[in-house]
């Protein structure tokens, strides 16, 4: 064996012992540092010939690498929708890592985590009380989960007109509906052949909303002719965590001929909460939805999961089927994730959700959603309150969406949001609501305490006193 190898295998609980400690001084100390800083290095380091082992090379990360980490799994780090791992997270991301399983069929060698990966599935479809006709898998992120979804809804539409898309690539317009979409799921749409720009634009509802207009929506298909087409729809909008009305997208599916997704990557969460769960009733008649661990359920990047419906486990085998994988008797007996997702080899990426879901409960996810809505809406009252801001959309659930008071103060707003995080106590991102540029701050992290709230208004206080000079 390799000496440095070798070296690190004689010494490797003093290694581990010693990453311990490295992660338990930035977990304590997620509070004091800052959210964000200018260190920066040149990133041209040399391959040395011979290794610097373990310990030689964690003191060089410390010194080089570790003062570029920023506190995004702290409290106050409320830029796009970043959750921050909990303990039990942790736990499972670890032996994730340590136990190294290559997670795909479930009757052969790894198999076991395939079973974990089922299991983790079922305790998260029991989280969001949706029926276990979904079968589900994980995947690196919402961006993946859109994929994997339109990917089969891609070859479900093939099919409705005697087309094999998978096997023969794509010869039909795809007919794509949709009102507010994930920019991700746009990304998906070029991703998949079906063409980033074709897609049709619905109308949202009037008055400060970025949900379907039912009615447009069915105008736009009686349009199409009897055409079967997909509707990507949404549980949870990034800017003001706006839901369609999946009751009415529910009758709609008795009339018409269409593969149905959801995007709920944050939004789907509002599931685990009496005070919010009307927000996504009728859910469950989707044909696919993608959700998120690593926003509200606040486990480490990266972890998402798809849900498909059972009956179309046909339509996403011929999308991913491995070819060198041939499947042998029923598909849901003989599983193998390899023939129903994008990737082969994979972690036993469940992992770090299973350890979480187990660890807190139906309770502790109850708690975070309501904490992290509270804390929101808390806010949004103090902002208001400053005068020097206004709110751009209401407030439905965690997001935050506002900008400075009076539309002369526009062109300040970029300006003012560097200040802000530039002083590295709270970290928040740019976006346009309609026309208007704002600042979101999107409230998901499980340590945010109204403390932090209390910070989070003093710092911009103190930005706008730093803009006016
Ligand atoms: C974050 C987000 C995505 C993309 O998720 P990634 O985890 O970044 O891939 C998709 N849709 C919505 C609504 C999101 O909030």
């Amino acid at each position: 064996m390799n000496a440095a190898l070798q070296n690190d295998l004689n010494n490797f609980e003093n290694i581990l012992e010693k990453t311990k400690q490295q992660g338990i001084d930035f977990l304590n100390n997620l509070d004091t540092i800052p959210t964000s800083n200018k260190n920066t290095i040149d990133p041209k380091s040399i391959l040395n010939e011979f290794g610097l082992g373990s310990i030689e090379v964690l003191k060089e990360f410390n010194e080089r690498l570790a003062p570029l980490m920023v506190s995004s799994p702290g409290p106050r780090y409320l830029g796009f929708v970043t959750g921050g791992s909990t303990p039990a997270s942790i736990v499972g991301d670890w032996l994730a890592s340590v136990y190294d399983q290559n997670t795909q069929a479930v009757k052969a060698q790894g198999g076991a985590s395939a079973l974990i990966e089922f299991e983790t599935i079922n305790l998260l479809l029991q989280l969001l009380e949706l029926p276990d006709s979904f079968l589900g898998g994980f995947v690196t992120g919402a961006t993946m989960s859109n994929f994997t979804c339109l990917g089969v809804a891609r070859q479900w539409f093939g099919k409705q007109l005697g087309k094999d898309f998978a096997k023969n690539g794509i010869s039909e317009n795809i007919n794509i509906l949709t009102a507010t979409p994930h920019s991700s799921s746009i990304k998906c749409l070029s991703m998949l052949g079906i063409g980033s720009q074709n897609y049709t634009t619905l109308k949202t509802i009037e008055g400060n909303r970025e949900a379907i207009d039912i009615v447009d929506l069915e105008e736009n298909i009686k349009k199409l002719n009897g055409k079967p087409f997909i509707l990507i729809s949404s549980a949870g909008t990034v800017n003001t965590a706006d839901f369609d009305d999946f009751e009415a997208i529910s009758k709609l599916r008795e009339k018409y001929n269409f593969w149905w997704h959801i995007d709920a990557a944050f939004g789907g969460f509002a599931a685990v909460s009496e005070k919010f769960k009307h927000l996504v009733e009728g859910w469950e008649g989707a044909d696919s939805i993608a959700i998120d661990c690593h926003k509200w359920l606040n486990v480490p990047y990266e972890s998402a999961f798809y849900l498909i419906k059972k009956e179309h486990v046909g339509f996403q085998i011929e999308t991913f089927q491995n070819s060198n994988a041939p499947y042998l008797g029923n598909p849901l007996e003989n599983f193998n994730y390899l023939n129903v997702l994008p990737e082969n080899s994979r972690r036993l990426r469940a992992l770090p959700a299973w350890f979480s879901l187990k660890a807190y409960g139906k309770d502790g996810f109850k708690d975070i959603v309501e904490n992290s809505t509270a804390l929101a809406l808390h806010f949004a009252n103090c902002l208001i309150e400053t005068e020097s801001f206004e709110l751009l959309a209401p407030i439905r659930l965690n997001n935050v969406c506002f900008t400075l008071k009076g539309n002369h103060n526009q062109d300040k707003v970029s300006d003012f949001l560097t200040i802000l995080n530039d002083k590295g106590k709270v970290f928040m991102t740019p976006t346009v609501y309609e026309g208007r540029k704002g600042i979101r701050a999107s409230f998901v992290n499980w340590r945010t305490t109204e403390d932090d709230v209390k910070i989070i208004i003093e710092e911009l206080k103190a930005s706008i006193l730093d803009l006016e000079i």
